[in-house]
């Protein structure tokens, strides 16, 4: 028997890192949507497509192959047979993604790939629209969440960890306009399923949190 878990949120929620501990606990796989959303709009602007252009984006996705690889629990996302998985975690591919996602064609394009993922795999998957579009029927569906301040911290460490220089005000402010653009877009908006379950782990450490998400999926799944 296959397990769905879908876990939405908005930006720095902590939802990759606390799904991708739960599915090592689990033993199941761990899928980051965001990461589809991140190499389509990369892709187009290395390939000198207008990311803000939603006709030419749409167009050129028929140029796209891309496709999900699995090794050691990291994911890799390659594009025409080319990994840019090392080019997607910028703020400008952030900025990038978000805007792209908001295209319907976008979210057609990715969504069987997501479908069948889930399909052939137990499986928890994180992004903005698994438990209302990708996986309505999924076993367990959670909707993370943080006060803004406390999330653009994470993001900050997260972003400087790996040797970014970003400024605090900066992250706080991409974080919240991001926030905007997702929740109010037309196309499979930022929400919370009916039927998921809100955590809020503004204070909570990260064992804390991801505790509590195992107890959500034991008592659910
Ligand atoms: O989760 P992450 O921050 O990597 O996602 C990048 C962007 O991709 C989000 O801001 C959002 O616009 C988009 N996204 C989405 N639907 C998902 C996952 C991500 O629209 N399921």
């Amino acid at each position: 028997m296959s397990l769905q878990i879908a876990i939405d949120g908005p930006v720095g929620a902590g939802k990759s890192t606390i799904a991708k501990e739960c599915a090592k606990r689990l033993g199941i796989v761990y899928m980051d949507t965001g990461a589809l959303y991140r190499a389509v709009g990369v892709y187009c602007k290395e390939s000198g497509v207008d990311a803000y252009d939603e006709e030419a984006v749409a167009d050129y996705l028929k140029n796209i192959n891309i496709k999900i690889r699995l090794a050691d629990g990291v994911q890799y996302i390659i594009i025409n047979d080319k990994d840019i998985t090392d080019r997607i975690r910028t703020p400008e591919a952030s900025m990038l993604a978000s805007k792209v996602s908001s295209y319907g064609a976008v979210r057609a394009f990715l969504l069987d790939l997501q479908r069948d993922f889930a399909a052939n795999n137990s499986v928890i998957m994180d992004g903005r629209d698994i438990g209302t579009v990708i996986l309505p029927k999924a076993d367990v569906k959670i909707f993370l969440s943080a006060d803004a301040e406390e999330r653009a911290r994470r993001r900050y460490d997260e972003l400087v960890g790996k040797g970014q220089s970003v400024n605090f005000d900066d992250v706080l402010k991409d974080l919240e306009k991001r926030d905007r653009n997702d929740s109010s877009r037309a196309n499979a908006p930022l929400k919370q399923a009916d039927d998921a379950i809100l955590l809020n782990t503004t204070g909570f450490t990260f064992n804390e949190s991801v505790e509590r998400v195992m107890q959500i999926i034991k008592s659910k799944g």
